[in-house]
C-alpha cells in the first residue's frame, strides 16, 4: 500500500520497475570509465543529428505504422553499415538518398548495410519504414482503449526512459549520442483526436478524417527525453514572461472533463519558471524559444516525466494536484533536458537535482520548516533504504537506478551537503553554490555530464579540493553515524567546553565522513554556532569561552545526512588513546603595553602567534614557524610590524598550532 501511495505522491517508484527488466547496455557499447569523459560525441562510430519521426495511428488498437528519418555523421571511413536500437517493431523497409538499402532485425538490433561506402566526417540520412503490430505489449509505447479502467478516450503516448524509446523508434537509444539538430514528431490520428509532442506545433492538417499534427524541436535532445501522446485533448495555455515584452507559452494537454481541474493544478507553473530562471539561481529556461507544457497519461506508470518541453504527468496529478512533482519535472529541464547525465551510472546528476529543486521550490513557497519537513522525510527514505538495498548514488546495481532512496532523495542531500561545504549558507541569498550550478549549467550546455564534470566544475568556482566529498558522499555508500560527548569545565577566568565526536558508520562505508560540523552552544541567555573540520575518528575538540556552556546542539541547522546522538560527558580515555595534548595561551587581558604573554607548548610543533584588531586585519605578527615544547612568555611592546605603537582599544592574540587553536582578548590601554 505505502509503495502505491509514494508511486503517486512523488516521482518515488517512477522508473522503479523499468531499469530491472533490460540491461542498460548492451553488446558494445559498454559503460564509460568514471572520469576522463565530458564530450560523449564521437563514443561510437557515427554521431546523429537529428530524427524526423512520422507517426500514423489507428488509435482502436496499439498498432502503428512509421517512417523514421535519421540524419547522421560518419565517424570513421570506410562507412558502410550501422545499427540502430530497434525492439517489438517491424522493419519493411529501408532507403538511403532513395536507394534501398538491406537490413537485419534481431537481438534488439536494426542493422543496416547502407548503398555505398562514406568517409568520416560525411553527412547521410536513412529513411526507415516500419510498423508495431497490434498486440504488442505495451513497454515504450502504450496504448489503451476508451473505456478500460475508466478511461473517457483511447490514448496512445511513449514513455522510455531509461532505454526504451527503442520501443517505438529507431534510434541510437543511449542518453550520449543528443541529435544536435532536434527532432520532429509528426502524429496522425483519426480527426476527433489529435498529437502532441516536443517543440512547437508548425501546422496542422486534416484530410479524409485523419489529422496530422506537425510538431518541430530545434534543440538537441537525448532520445528518451523524445515523445509524442495522442488523444482526444483538451488544452489550456499559460503564459511565462521571460523578460518584460516576452512570453512564451506553457501549453497544457488533457481530457476535456479534467480541464477546470488542470488549470488549478498548473497555476503554479509560471511562478515556478520564474523561481528557477531568476538569475540567481538557474538562469534562463533553456528552451524558451519554443514552450514548456504538460501532457497527462492515464494509466502511467510514473508519477511524471520531464520529456523535453512537454512533461508528462499522471492523471493524479490533475486531479490531486502535485507541486512538488510539477516542480520537479520542470527543473529537469535545465538538470537532465539541458544537461543530460552522460550514462545511467551517473542518474543522480538528474534526479538528485531536480530532487533538491522541489525542495527549493516548496521552501521558496512554504517556508524553511517546509523545507526542513520535507529534507528530513526524505532523509528517512534514504536510510531504511541503505538498510536493505546498500549502494552508491554514482553507478548504482543495474536496475537500481531509479531508486528513490538513493538517486533522488540521497541526492538531493548531496546537493544540498555541497552547497553547505562550499559555504553558500544563507538562505535568501543564493551564492557561490548557484554560481558553480550556472557554470555546470553554461559549459555543458545541450550536452552530457559526468560526476567528474560536476565536481570539477565546482572545484573550479569553489576554489576547493573537493575529492574527500565526492569519494564519500557520491562513489561510496553510507553516512555518518555520529555520537557526540560534551562537557565544559571551569579554565581560570574563562570555560572550556569539550566536544567528542565518534563515528560508528556502517560497514563498508568511509570509515570518516570529513564532513565540517557545526555545533550550537547554548549559555544561559544566548548561544553562538562553532563550525570546525573532521579528520580522526574519534576526534576530541576543546573551545574556550568566556561564558559557562549549558548545553550543546549538534548540527543545528541540519546541513547534514546523518544520525547523531549526543550525550551530556565525555569518556578521559578515548579507545585507549591519551587526551590529545593542547596548547595554552595566558594574557593579562585589561592592560597598558608593554604586554606579557604566556603560553605553553605541549609538543614540537609549528606555531603562529598573531595579534588581530576585531576587523581581522592582522597587527603583528610575534612568532611563526616551529617551535620546541615547554612555557615561555614572551613581551609585546605594542607595536605594529613597522614599530608603530597600535592605537588603545581591543585586540585579539591568537595562538595556533596544527592541533588547536587559542584566542584571548586583550584591550589596550592609553
Ligand atoms: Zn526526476
Amino acid at each position: 500500500m505505502k509503495s502505491t501511495l509514494r508511486m503517486i505522491f512523488s516521482i518515488a517508484a517512477l522508473f522503479g520497475g523499468i531499469a530491472a527488466a533490460q540491461p542498460l547496455t548492451e553488446g558494445k557499447f559498454t559503460p564509460f570509465p568514471r572520469s576522463g569523459w565530458s564530450f560523449a560525441e564521437s563514443t561510437h562510430h557515427f554521431d546523429v543529428r537529428h530524427y524526423r519521426i512520422d507517426l500514423d495511428l489507428p488509435m482502436n488498437s496499439g498498432a502503428m505504422t512509421a517512417h523514421c528519418r535519421v540524419e547522421l555523421i560518419a565517424r570513421h571511413d570506410h562507412f558502410d553499415t550501422f545499427s540502430l536500437h530497434f525492439v517489438n517493431l517491424v522493419c519493411d523497409s529501408v532507403r538511403r538518398d532513395g536507394n534501398p538499402c538491406t537490413f537485419t532485425t534481431g537481438s534488439g538490433r536494426l542493422l543496416i548495410d547502407l548503398d555505398r561506402e562514406f568517409s568520416n566526417g560525411e553527412s547521410l540520412a536513412v529513411d526507415i519504414y516500419y510498423r508495431r503490430n497490434a498486440g504488442t505489449q505495451n513497454r515504450g509505447f502504450y496504448y489503451y482503449a476508451r473505456g478500460t479502467q475508466g478511461i473517457p478516450y483511447a490514448i496512445c503516448y511513449s514513455t522510455t526512459e531509461p532505454s526504451d524509446a527503442r520501443y517505438w523508434f529507431p534510434g541510437f537509444d543511449e542518453p550520449w549520442d543528443k541529435a544536435e539538430r532536434g527532432c520532429q514528431v509528426n502524429i496522425t490520428t483519426p480527426d476527433t483526436m489529435s498529437g502532441c509532442a516536443n517543440g512547437t506545433l508548425d501546422s496542422v492538417t486534416v484530410s479524409g478524417g485523419r489529422r496530422t499534427c506537425w510538431w518541430t524541436h530545434r534543440y538537441p535532445i537525448s532520445t528518451y527525453l523524445v515523445t509524442f501522446a495522442a488523444s482526444r485533448w483538451a488544452r489550456f495555455t499559460q503564459w511565462y514572461h521571460p523578460a518584460p515584452g516576452e512570453s512564451m507559452p506553457i501549453i497544457n494537454f488533457m481530457w476535456p472533463g479534467d480541464s477546470s481541474r488542470a488549470v488549478n493544478a498548473f497555476r503554479n507553473v509560471p511562478e515556478m519558471l520564474e523561481f528557477f530562471s531568476d538569475s540567481s539561481r538557474y538562469g534562463p529556461y533553456p528552451f524558451a524559444t519554443e514552450k514548456y507544457g504538460h501532457v497527462v497519461a492515464y494509466p502511467f506508470q510514473w508519477g511524471g516525466m520531464e520529456n523535453q518541453t512537454l512533461t508528462m504527468v499522471h492523471r493524479y496529478w490533475i486531479t490531486n494536484g502535485n507541486d512538488n512533482g510539477i516542480a520537479h519535472e520542470l527543473s529537469h529541464h535545465w538538470w537532465g533536458d539541458m544537461v543530460t547525465c552522460l550514462d545511467w551510472r551517473n542518474i543522480w546528476l538528474n534526479e538528485g537535482f531536480a530532487t533538491y529543486s522541489d525542495e527549493l521550490f516548496t521552501c521558496h513557497q512554504q517556508g524553511l520548516s517546509s523545507f526542513y519537513t520535507l529534507i528530513r522525510s526524505r532523509a528517512r527514505d534514504y536510510f531504511s533504504e541503505e538498510s536493505t538495498d546498500t549502494h552508491p548514488i554514482y553507478a548504482p546495481p543495474s536496475g537500481h537506478e531509479f531508486d528513490w532512496g538513493h538517486s533522488y532523495c540521497k541526492g538531493a542531500w548531496v546537493q544540498h551537503m555541497l552547497r553547505y561545504v562550499i559555504g553558500d549558507t544563507v538562505w535568501d541569498r543564493p551564492g557561490v553554490f548557484f554560481s558553480a550550478l550556472r557554470a555546470y549549467g553554461e559549459s555543458l550546455k545541450y550536452r552530457n555530464a559526468s560526476t567528474a564534470d560536476y565536481q570539477r566544475i565546482c572545484e573550479r568556482v569553489s576554489g576547493l579540493d573537493l575529492s574527500w566529498f565526492f569519494d564519500e558522499w557520491v562513489y561510496s555508500y553510507g553516512y555518518p553515524v555520529y555520537t557526540v560527548g560534551w562537557q565544559s569545565v571551569p579554565a581560570g577566568d574563562s570555560w572550556e567546553l569539550v566536544i567528542d565526536l565518534s563515528q560508528n558508520n556502517m560497514s563498508g562505508a568511509p570509515a570518516i565522513f570529513h564532513m565540517p560540523v557545526e555545533v550550537r552552544v547554548l549559555f544561559n541567555g544566548t548561544d553562538t554556532i562553532i563550525r570546525y573540520p573532521v579528520s580522526t575518528n574519534p576526534q576530541r575538540n576543546r573551545f574556550r569561552f568566556a561564558l559557562e556552556p549549558t548545553g550543546i546542539e549538534f548540527d543545528p541547522n541540519e546541513w547534514l545526512l546523518d544520525v547523531h546522538t549526543v550525550n551530556t560527558g565525555i569518556a578521559s580515555d578515548q579507545a585507549g588513546s591519551p587526551l590529545p595534548p593542547i596548547p595554552e595561551l595566558r594574557i593579562t587581558s585589561l592592560t597598558r603595553a608593554p604586554v606579557k604573554i604566556e603560553y605553553a607548548l605541549p609538543q614540537t610543533s609549528p606555531l603562529e602567534l598573531t595579534v588581530f584588531d576585531p576587523a581581522g586585519r592582522v597587527c603583528a605578527r610575534l612568532r611563526s614557524g616551529n617551535h620546541e615544547p615547554g612555557r615561555f612568555s614572551i613581551v609585546w611592546n605594542g607595536t605594529d610590524a613597522a614599530g608603530r605603537p597600535l592605537p588603545a582599544g581591543v585586540y585579539l592574540v591568537r595562538l595556533s598550532t596544527p592541533e588547536a587553536t587559542r584566542v584571548a582578548r586583550l584591550t589596550l590601554l592609553d
